[in-house]
Order: C-alpha cells, then sequence, then structure tokens
C-alpha cells in the first residue's frame, strides 16, 4: 500500500507514534523515525522495522529547535533519497488550572505541538517540492476541537495547529502537497496513564478509552487518501460529536 514511500514520524519511540510508525512500516514504508529522549524506544523500532524489511533509522532531535530539525531533515533526506509523508506526532502535556499555569508552562507545550510540526513542516516542504508530492499528518486532540479545562495550553497548541493543517493544505493543494489532522480522543498511553478508563468511559460515547493502533490506521488512511485535504479526521469513540 505505501511501498517505495518515505515516512517521517516525530515522537516515534513511544505511544501513538509508535503505532503509526510500525503501520506505516507493514505497509511497506521506510521510516525515519524521530525522537527526544527516549533512545531504547527509537532503537528498538527501528529494529522492529527493518525486520518487516523496510529501511529505517532513529534521530533525535527537539521538534521545538528550528536549527536542530533544519538539520535532521537534512540528514533524512540524504539517508533515504527523500521524503514522501510526515507525521507531526510528537507532543506533551503539562496540565494545570489557567491560574496557577505559568509563562513557562504554556511556552513549552506551544514550543512542542505547534513550533514543533511548524519547524518539521518548513524544512520538509522544500523536499516535497522537489519531488512534486507530498503528504503531512498532524496529530491534533479533541482538546483542539472542544476545548478542556486545565488544557488551557495543551488546547490552544492543538487548535493551532488544525488552523495550520487547513492554512498549508490551501497553500501547497496546487502543488500535490495534503495536509490533514488527526483529532484522537483518549488513547491508552504513557500521556494518559495518570486517567482511570473508569473515570472516563461514561463521557465517551463508545464507552472505552482508544488504544494507539486505531490512531494509526486512520494515519494509514490519510497517507492513501489522495482527494482528502484540510480535514480534521476525529478517532475519538465520539466525543467530540
Ligand atoms: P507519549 O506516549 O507521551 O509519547 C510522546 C512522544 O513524543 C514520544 O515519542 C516523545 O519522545 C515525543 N516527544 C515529546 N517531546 C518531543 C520533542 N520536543 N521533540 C521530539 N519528540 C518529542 O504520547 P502519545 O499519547 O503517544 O501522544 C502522541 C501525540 O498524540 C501527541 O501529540 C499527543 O498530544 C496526541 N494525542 C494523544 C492523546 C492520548 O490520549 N494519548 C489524545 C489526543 C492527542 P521521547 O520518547 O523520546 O520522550
Amino acid at each position: 500500500m505505501l511501498s517505495g514511500k518515505v515516512a517521517i514520524v516525530t515522537g516515534a519511540s513511544r505511544g501513538i507514534g509508535r503505532a503509526i510508525a510500525l503501520k506505516f512500516a507493514s505497509s511497506g514504508a521506510a521510516v525515519a523515525a524521530v525522537y527526544a529522549n527516549d533512545a531504547a524506544g527509537a532503537e528498538s523500532l527501528v529494529e522492529t522495522c527493518c525486520g518487516m524489511g523496510v529501511k529505517s533509522a532513529a534521530y533525535r532531535c527537539d521538534v521545538s529547535d528550528f536549527e536542530c530539525v533544519k538539520e535532521t531533515v537534512a540528514r533524512i533526506k540524504s539517508d533515504f533519497g527523500t521524503v514522501h509523508i510526515l507525521v507531526n506526532n510528537a507532543g506533551i502535556t503539562c496540565d494545570k488550572l489557567l491560574a496557577v499555569m505559568s509563562e513557562q508552562d504554556f511556552d513549552k507545550v506551544l514550543d512542542t505541538n505547534l513550533k514543533g510540526a511548524f519547524n518539521m513542516i518548513r524544512h520538509t516542504i522544500p523536499v516535497f517540492m522537489r519531488s512534486k508530492e507530498g503528504c503531512i499528518i498532524n496529530v491534533s486532540s479533541v482538546s483542539g476541537i472542544t476545548g478542556n479545562a486545565g488544557q488551557a495550553n495543551y488546547s490552544a497548541s492543538k487548535a493551532g495547529l488544525i488552523g495550520l493543517t487547513k492554512s498549508v493544505a490551501k497553500e501547497y493543494a496546487s502543488k500535490n502537497v495534503r495536509c490533514n489532522a488527526i483529532a484522537p480522543g483518549f488513547i491508552a498511553t504513557d500521556m494518559t496513564s495518570a486517567i482511570a478508563e473508569e473515570q472516563i468511559k461514561g463521557y465517551i460515547p463508545l464507552g472505552r478509552m482508544g488504544d494507539a493502533d486505531d490512531v494509526a490506521l486512520a494515519a494509514v488512511y490519510l497517507a492513501q487518501a489522495k482527494y482528502v485535504t484540510g480535514a480534521v479526521l476525529t478517532v475519538d469513540g465520539g466525543i467530540a460529536m
């Protein structure tokens, strides 16, 4: 399905990013796995991808660092020859009520979740231009659609990501570059490990948390959906309807 394609997946060492990278690899795509700290997680992912018969390598890079992203994308282009798919999945939370949220709490979430995606897109777009095709998938959140008490920083970053998605989709549609977002609800990963499913399942129409593979399936769909751009695909058990 994706054989011959080269995909960059940020935040691929764990959770949703890892599941997306594995599903891309099992669909035949080569995978450049970007991570921040978890080298062991990234290396084990690469080993599994290579075991599926696709090329894969790991790159340590803080996506909020413009220069580091520039160098990393250049290294990936040199190692893989080109890039066809970019998944901006790296993200963090720093949940607090607004009254006790510091400037640093706000900035670090925006810098990773929103500026990180901008940095990756900014440096990958020239590669897409040269190859005359590209697919960007930004991992947003239902929090960016509905808002969420205690997540002013996170919700703002994820809403911003939806605006970024639609603007990039409009700006680059004529260049055969598509840009879409996925808005997951509660997905069982390290990020949500402190949340008890029992406490939240009453708010979820499908009555349970999702798993990372549910989101990965949406990413594989968007990677192949040649007539879909500027869309926000919720994978949330019905929360946002
Ligand atoms: P996770 O398990 O906490 O994994 C986060 C990933 O992001 C890790 O691979 C981490 O790398 C990477 N990362 C964090 N900061 C980074 C940085 N500055 N530069 C590069 N990589 C960085 O989270 P997850 O649940 O899989 O979430 C993945 C995405 O889905 C996030 O954008 C999140 O906001 C979004 N999302 C999650 C849920 C959910 O319920 N889980 C719901 C909606 C949206 P290291 O391992 O190296 O630290």
